[in-house]
């Protein structure tokens, strides 16, 4: 009888220690394993961008992937993702509001497994945001019209600019060349 309650006190101090265990928030994947949740800050104070809608309108029209990278500051799994490895002709403009952001003239093969390029089409087009989580101090780049997460610059690019703009596919819609109304 003492071994049976020592047994289920025991079983009782497990199952609280396991329930009360935090839960993480650092890093989970999405429904479609493509996007590693890398943070949970906001994004934007809504009104701060020629384009604003609530984050319940975002969820509306952006998929599960895009809303987690756009709006949640996710990031892609490298190599998996879909426009790393595309050579293609053609415009990458931003999956939430469609404000062309990079050309394919300034893509490069980074090596790291993500979009990257060297120049935004006009600076205009990309802010720089100040990201300190995961313990890195990284610059993160949103869309200036929307204020949506596209991804991170960092300072070890090629030449002119040295700049590598590493960015996540589910953030962006690629406008090849032979399909843009502008070519
Ligand atoms: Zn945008």
């Amino acid at each position: 009888m003492k071994l049976l309650i020592i047994i289920t006190s025991a079983i009782a101090l497990l199952v609280i220690g396991f329930a009360t265990l935090p839960s993480s928030k650092i890093i989970e994947s999405d429904t479609q394993g493509k996007v590693i949740h890398t943070s949970e800050h906001e994004i934007q104070q809504p009104g701060n961008y020629p384009v604003t809608k609530t984050e319940a309108e975002w969820k509306e029209i952006l998929t599960s992937s895009q809303y987690r990278v756009l709006r949640k500051g996710g990031t892609e799994f490298p190599y998996t993702n879909e426009y790393y490895d595309n050579k293609e002709d053609g415009i990458y403009a931003c999956a939430a509001c469609g404000q062309k952001l990079y050309s394919s003239a300034t893509k490069y093969k980074s090596g790291t497994g993500w979009p990257s390029f060297w120049e935004p089409l006009d600076k205009s087009f990309v802010q720089e945001k100040e990201d300190n989580s995961l313990f890195m101090k990284r610059i993160e780049i949103v869309c200036s019209n929307c204020g949506s997460h596209i991804g991170h610059v960092f300072d070890d690019g090629p030449e002119p600019t040295g700049l590598r703009y590493c960015m996540n596919s589910a953030a962006l819609n690629f406008i090849a060349k032979s399909t843009s109304p502008t070519n």
